[in-house]
């Protein structure tokens, strides 16, 4: 949904001309297609601090990719068994582990590891950085040294973007270390083009191995909210690519769209205003019917702008009732009538709006700003807990959809460069997202925001 100034931008003798402006020509992100082999290929260089204690998690996966493995030397003493390492002159990523930090000065390993290594970091290439949650540690330095891997990562995120480039944080719970797996792959393949500087948290969870990674929702119910278009089209699409069969809810006035994407996908339409009353107990009757919901996905959402002294209270109760309440009543529906399986995962889209805050947006903001504080709190359910079902939420930046593209052009091609990936993402950026939290084997990944906008400059 690019314009043509955007495409002229972009094609050679534009990128030309704004390089010779100074102005940042944004790097083509690699994303994933399904003929891709495996989740990772390349080289990856593996570093660790003092005392790392998940090179043996991350090196059990990485066997399973199509990586040539170097280790540096700490890394290699520190594995249990013997990998054989090819050294590369360039490397798709750069993963460290500072698990075993437990004093700021120790960060020198870090450092060294990075300062050494990171001009040898290919275009749209990977830094992973490992670490333990900080509020579980020990000693108060210690906690200080596994919060400071936070401060890295985003800042190299920031150092690397201009390229195409993306650095998270693992942080692994004590014991969850099986649990690495699903988090380690999405953050390293094609899949995370536009996530970057993001914190993903991994904690103890019985998690199911997934058997085809090609297909890990094999089998399994998804239902997706504003399934019709944009962004809620991509996440049906993507979770139908994954194996599952998507229900698709939508209004009226969408029909015949909503009918087009189901058909196309093999999927079932349910024709619903989320706010009407009957919608809960039709949405979780149409769900048992085709064997209980795996993946629920609360996508539907508009915005209804205006500075709040201009605001009507219809605008105001309306966006807060589609972008929030409504999916909580849903929510208690599917718990309440059983028309959602154990191990299954709720998942909510928030906004990078949601975080910073937006002039004119007030209602949407505090709208998506709630799904953030309502996944925080249904993470911590006992209840939950008890039956393996995850609650997590994406916040979206920048994404090129009809809600975007109607963004006046030159505000439209300012706000997209706001990141540190310097353009907008894809609805498929958001919906890979979405994939990864509903994959069986994230049963560990629970409680977590992440956001998709190339590490937007603005938001907390
Ligand atoms: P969109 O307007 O293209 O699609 C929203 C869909 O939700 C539409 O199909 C619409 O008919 C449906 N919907 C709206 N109200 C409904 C209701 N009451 N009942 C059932 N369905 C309803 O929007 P999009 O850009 O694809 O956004 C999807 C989600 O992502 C929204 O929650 C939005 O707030 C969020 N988001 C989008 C962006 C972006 O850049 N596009 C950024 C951040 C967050």
């Amino acid at each position: 949904m690019s314009d043509k100034i955007e495409n002229l931008i972009n094609s050679s003798v534009g990128k030309k001309i704004m390089g010779a402006l100074g102005v940042t020509v944004p790097t083509e992100l690699l994303r994933y297609h399904a003929q891709q082999p495996n989740f990772f290929s390349g080289a990856l260089l593996f570093g660790a601090g003092n005392n790392a204690q998940l090179v043996d998690a991350t090196l059990r996966n990485l066997q399973d990719s199509d990586a040539s493995l170097a280790l540096t030397t700490e890394c290699a003493a520190q594995a249990s068994a013997a990998v054989e390492t090819t050294v590369a002159e360039r490397y798709q990523a750069l993963v460290f582990d500072g698990s075993g930090f437990t004093d700021g000065l120790q960060l020198i390993q870090a450092y060294r590891f990075f300062n050494a290594n990171i001009r040898k970091l290919r275009p749209s290439g990977r830094i992973v950085i490992l670490g333990r949650p900080h509020m579980n540690c020990a000693t108060p330095e210690a906690a200080a040294a596994q919060r400071a891997l936070e401060g890295l990562s985003r800042s190299l995120a920031k150092e690397v973007g201009s390229k195409g480039a993306t650095a998270q944080l693992i942080t692994v719970a004590e014991g969850a270390e099986a649990n690495l797996d699903s988090s380690l792959r999405f953050v390293l393949s094609p899949k995370s083009a536009y996530i970057s500087g993001q914190v993903i948290k991994v904690r103890s969870a019985a998690v199911n191995k997934t058997a085809d990674w090609h297909k890990p929702l094999a089998g399994k119910i998804a239902l997706v909210t504003g399934a019709s278009r944009g962004i809620g089209a991509a996440i049906a699409e993507t979770l139908a690519r994954d194996g599952a069969t998507v229900v698709g809810v939508d209004v009226v006035q969408m029909e015949s769209e909503l009918a087009k994407v189901m058909s196309r996908l093999n999927g079932l339409p349910v024709i619903a205003d989320i706010t009407s009353s009957d919608a809960p107990a039709k949405i979780a009757a149409a769900l048992i019917k085709a064997g209980g919901a795996d993946i629920v996905v609360h996508n539907a959402g508009v915005t209804r702008d205006k500075t709040i002294a201009n605001m009507s209270e219809q605008f105001w109760q309306m966006t807060l009732d589609i972008n929030l309440a409504a999916a909580q009543r849903i929510t208690n529906e599917l718990l309440s009538s059983g028309a959602l399986n154990d191990g299954g995962s709720i998942i909510g889209v928030s906004s990078m709006n949601g975080i910073g805050g937006q002039r004119g947006q007030t209602n949407y903001a505090a709208s998506k700003a709630g799904v953030i504080g309502y996944v925080d709190f249904m993470a911590k359910s006992d209840e939950l807990a008890a039956r393996n079902i995850t609650v997590n939420a994406v916040a979206p930046g920048f994404i090129e959809t009809a809600m975007t593209a109607a963004i006046p052009l030159f505000t439209r091609m300012f706000g997209r460069r706001l990141n540190s990936l310097s353009q907008g993402g894809l609805p498929v950026d958001v919906a890979e997202t979405i994939a990864f939290f509903g994959n069986p084997a994230s049963r560990g990944v629970s409680g977590n925001t992440v956001r998709v906008c190339g590490q937007s400059w603005f938001g907390a």
